[in-house]
């Protein structure tokens, strides 16, 4: 079966955006893990070329590009360039979608031409201390004084927090009769405050953070979609989050299914190849079945999405098989190249260490799987 998701010109865009990524990524991958963060010039150069905020209109230095087939094509050639990555998914495929249906004009005007030449980095800051899967425990709140809120709280975990020019927070607030709502803190608020990168056991190339709000005054006019209606807003985006982090899994296993095929082949053990033995030959037929099976789902998912079809139960549910599938297929690959594969330096090894927290962000899969749950059962 020939896969059939892509036209021709999603195939000249993946050759575009390679050739870019070969030459202003791979090269400073080591750098950037090292830093815990890429640098802002390699995301002005990606915005410049294209590659950030393309759905945006182009009034706002877009290119009216609404066809979620673009951001798989960007997340499966950043998996295949080794990176975290998760610039372009968090921008792209994350953060955009708040910022193009749930702001004002005033709010488009102002930060939708910075997105689009890549000097608005933004975040997304749900969890706390406190508060993780259970989102109705947050307990940063919004308080209303005039035509301000005032934020007090903290966040944590946060991509891209340390780095980012704009983080769309989920606060309560007394004006939202006591709901969850979503407020944008631009960097250099007073009060607004973040941490150095946390240390992480993987996606190391990725800056995660904590940010504190102190007294942090920001103007009414920031609340991002309705005052009170914040985890609507989050949950309408959910689906298309989730989808992100299953397109990224299932490319993340076809790219280790490929490498361990190809160490088979060259390794050798008792006098012959490792991929003569019958226990690797049904191992990697195994992966190759199933990789391909949920490759075939996803494509129908991605489809799904842009036809406006796609429920928070299948994005739930897209979400858990691929990280779960992702994740045996890490840790069976790695296997097969023996010691080479835990030594730091091993392509697989990161590829390994950055696969675990598929399972734990975006709804960690136990989560997902109880709200799939739910929804069969009638919302019970
Ligand atoms: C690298 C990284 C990046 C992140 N980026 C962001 C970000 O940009 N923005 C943001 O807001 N957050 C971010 N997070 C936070 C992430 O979304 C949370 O860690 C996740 O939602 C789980 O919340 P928690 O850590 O508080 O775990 P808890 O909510 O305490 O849950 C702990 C464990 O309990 C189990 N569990 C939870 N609920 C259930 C249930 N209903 N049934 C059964 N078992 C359950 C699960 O196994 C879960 O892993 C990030 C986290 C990491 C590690």
């Amino acid at each position: 079966m020939r896969r059939t998701l892509y036209t021709e010109e999603h195939e000249v865009f993946r050759t575009a955006f390679r050739s870019f990524v070969d030459r202003q990524a791979v090269p400073y991958v080591d750098h950037w893990e090292n830093a815990g963060t890429p640098d802002r010039a390699f995301i002005e150069k990606a915005a410049k070329a294209g590659f950030l905020g393309f759905e945006f209109p182009a009034a706002y230095g877009g290119l009216d590009v609404a066809d979620f087939r673009y951001n798989t094509v960007v997340a499966e050639e950043v998996v295949a360039s080794g990176m975290a990555g998760d610039t372009f998914s968090m921008q792209n495929d994350i953060a955009l979608p708040y910022l193009l249906t749930l702001t004002t004009d005033e709010q488009k005007q102002r930060w939708l031409p910075r997105f689009t030449q890549g000097q608005l980095v933004t975040a997304i800051a749900m969890t706390e201390p406190g508060a993780g899967s259970d989102l109705r425990s947050i307990r940063t709140t919004a308080r209303p004084t005039g035509d301000e809120l005032v934020i007090n709280g903290s966040k944590t975990f946060i991509t891209s927090g340390s780095t980012c020019d704009l983080v769309l927070a989920l606060v309560t607030s007394e004006v939202g009769g006591g709901e969850l709502s979503v407020v944008a803190v631009e960097n250099g608020t007073p009060g607004f405050e973040r941490g150095r990168p946390m240390k992480k056991i993987g996606r190391k190339g990725q800056d995660t953070a904590e940010l504190f709000f102190s007294e942090c005054r920001v103007p009414i006019t920031n609340v991002v979609g309705q005052l009170g209606r914040g985890l609507a807003h989050i949950v309408a985006n959910l689906p298309r989050e989730r989808l992100s982090i299953a397109v990224q899994a299932v490319a993340s296993a076809q790219r280790a299914l490929t490498m361990a095929a190809e160490y088979a082949q060259q390794r050798e053990v008792f006098g012959a190849p490792l991929g003569s033995m019958q226990s690797v030959r049904m191992a990697i037929g195994e992966i190759h079945t199933e990789v391909t099976a949920l490759q075939e789902y996803l494509d129908r998912c991605v489809l799904a999405l842009n036809a406006g079809d796609f429920s928070p139960a299948e994005g739930a549910g897209a979400k858990f098989l691929a990280t779960e599938l992702q994740w045996k297929v890490l840790d069976r690959t790695m296997q097969m190249f023996g010691g080479y594969g835990y030594m730091e330096e091993s392509e697989i090894a990161r590829m390994w260490r950055d696969a675990r927290v598929q399972r734990i962000y975006g709804g960690a899969n136990e989560l997902l799987l109880d709200s799939i749950g739910k929804a069969v059962l009638g919302g019970r």
